[in-house]
């Protein structure tokens, strides 16, 4: 057997191509590119205006069954369908979304896909990259000291202090400021209140900057952010403040899409990155729709598992026409339908085909999911190196039994030679089949019925529950007029149900929604179930414990 070497190992091993080369390929000048350095570009806004003549592609997205701590690899595959589509000489260009700093100082595992098939520079990529997360969280915080200064200030739109909901941001896991308070220290250090600080990917300037179509939508989207209600209880908006100019530009470069390459050379747009339990989990809009302005394929994902990333992509980013995906993608790997099958963490190394067997009923809804929203499908199966031959075996029979169109897929260990079925599979699949995509819920349905559609359809649950919190809130929407907006479900990753630790394919349970969190530039209404964490902490070994540099300023230990 082959020596196992990290990530990073293999990422830095890549020899990687001007990204200049990489533009030329999929037909983008100089002019149409701003260089961030030898390898990473930003698309310049004219050629965004001047690529909407071109034909759209096809657009295959990427899901998983529900995640285990065993990995599915979404971005693995992601990446290596992309290699394996443009080895079959189809022009194909990968959409994803860019990582969050505090994952990546906190638990293993990068967002840049896994073994040979990744984006690069995996260094960048995972760190500091172009600066957007930097200058949203900019944005985020510049609006904050915006409040507070207004309320300092003789608060003319008389913002109840004690109802703003506008929270500041840090792209970093931290604990400690999950419940602050500020403006201590007497009249002149501003108004004491209690605040908080959110992850920065779980800000709603992420969520809008991933669904705006171009810097008009953008401002447009911000001055409808909701920052605090007035003491009459009616929302106050950026718009109110008149500070929607100045949030745009702090973003006009970061709305820009990056490009990059796959260790392979495959064109890979890296855009966004909102949390997909508080947000929709995908990459930009602007990402999508230019990956399928310049390939004839793209290839995309969505976060966690089909219950939660597929379902928002098909409900709310899908909703802009031009994002309609034709196929879907589920990952599933043999590690983890054994998990849902029961098997404990430390055993998934030993073969159980009986597990798998049970396991599978997992995979099996999420397939149900997907025919849901009248759109056709492959599994993957994400190899790993303790998969049996057996175990291999009886998944391609269980899936075969349930004419489920499955392919075997080692793009981590083999690159985009791996994918080369999968790929065949897909372009297959979409040659024959006439795609009839439909949302699962019109959005003049009622708040009460979209949330019940996607509990029933997606999660396989009884019936919905709502606190008394979040009948009062329904009843509010209505009344602000926003009761006509999509569903962003906030519910654990781990189950179909909003029980964690309910595996496998759970029956007979109810939902209960805690709260309701109103975004309306994004332009959804996310519903909690559950506790939902907005700043994640750090685990007792963070995996900034491995991290250093070298002399020669080498990254070294990520991942
Ligand atoms: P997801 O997108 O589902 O979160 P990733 O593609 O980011 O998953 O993969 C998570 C981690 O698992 C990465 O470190 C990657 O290298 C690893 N990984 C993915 N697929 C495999 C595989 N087939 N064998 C071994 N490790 C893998």
């Amino acid at each position: 057997k082959k020596e196992m070497k990290s990530d990073i190992e293999i990422a830095q091993q890549a020899v990687m191509k001007p990204i200049i080369h990489i533009a030329e390929k999929i037909g983008l000048s100089d002019d149409d590119i701003e260089l961030y350095g030898k390898y990473k570009a930003k698309i310049s806004s004219q050629a965004l205006i001047d690529l909407k003549k071109n034909k759209s592609g096809k657009l295959i997205l990427v899901t998983a069954i529900n995640p285990t701590p065993a990995g599915e690899g979404k971005s693995t595959v992601t990446v290596g369908l992309g290699d394996a589509l443009n080895k079959l000489q189809k022009k194909a260009v990968i959409a994803m979304r860019e990582p969050s700093l505090g994952p990546t100082m906190g638990i293993k595992g990068g967002a840049a896909g896994g073994g040979n098939a990744q984006v690069l520079p995996m260094e960048d990529i995972n760190l500091h990259f172009t600066g957007d997360l930097h200058a949203i969280t900019t944005a985020n915080n510049a609006l904050a000291a915006l409040v507070d200064n207004h309320i300092h200030q003789g608060n003319e739109c008389r913002i109840d202090q004690r109802r703003i909901v506008w929270k500041r941001a840090v792209d970093l896991n931290d604990r400690a400021l999950r419940k602050v308070v500020i403006g201590l220290g007497g009249p002149l250090q501003g108004v004491p209140r209690e605040d908080g600080f959110d992850i920065t990917v779980a800000s709603e300037i992420m969520a809008v900057l991933c669904l705006a179509a171009d810097i008009t939508d953008l401002k447009k989207r911000l001055s409808q952010m909701v920052v605090a209600y007035n003491v009459d209880k009616e929302p106050v908006t950026v718009g109110d403040l008149g500070v929607e100019g100045a949030l745009t530009l702090l973003l006009k470069d970061a709305i820009k899409p990056n490009l990059v390459q796959t260790i392979e050379h495959s064109p890979a747009i890296i855009h966004g990155g909102p949390f997909a339990n508080i947000a929709h989990g995908c990459n930009s809009v602007i990402a999508t729709t230019t990956a399928a302005k310049l390939g004839d394929y793209v290839v995309t994902e969505a976060g966690f598992g089909a219950d939660l990333g597929a379902e928002k992509f098909l409900n709310i980013k899908s909703r802009n026409k031009e994002i309609n995906p034709e196929i879907v993608v589920i990952v599933a790997t043999i590690r983890a339908l054994k998990m849902h099958g029961g098997v404990a963490k430390q055993e998934l190394s030993l073969e159980n085909t009986e597990a798998l067997k049970t396991g599978f009923a997992n995979l099996q809804k999420h397939v149900e999911s997907i025919q849901e929203f009248g759109l056709p499908f492959v599994v993957a199966i994400n190899k790993f190196v303790t998969d049996t031959e057996a175990e291999i075996e009886v998944l391609k029979q269980l899936c075969e039994q349930a004419q489920i169109p499955v392919a075997l897929t080692e793009v981590w260990e083999n690159g985009g030679d791996g994918g080369v079925e999968l790929a065949k599979k897909v372009l297959a699949i979409l040659e024959q089949k006439e795609q009839k995509f439909e949302h699962i819920y019109p959005l003049d349905a009622s708040i009460e019925e979209k949330i019940h559609t996607i509990a029933s359809k997606i999660y396989g649950a009884k019936s919905v529950e709502y606190s008394s919190k979040a009948k009062k809130q329904i009843a509010d929407f209505e009344k602000y007029g926003w009761a006509n907006l999509p569903i962003c479900m906030a519910k654990t990753q781990y189950s179909l149900s909003d029980d964690p630790s309910l595996i496998g394919r759970p029956q007979g349970f109810s939902i209960t929604i805690r709260e309701f969190k109103p975004s309306i530039g994004a332009g959804f209404l996310v519903a909690l179930t559950g506790d939902v964490m907005t700043m994640p902490g750090l685990p007792k070994k963070p995996a900034a414990l491995k991290m250093d540099v070298d002399e020669n300023g080498k990254a070294v230990g990520l991942f």
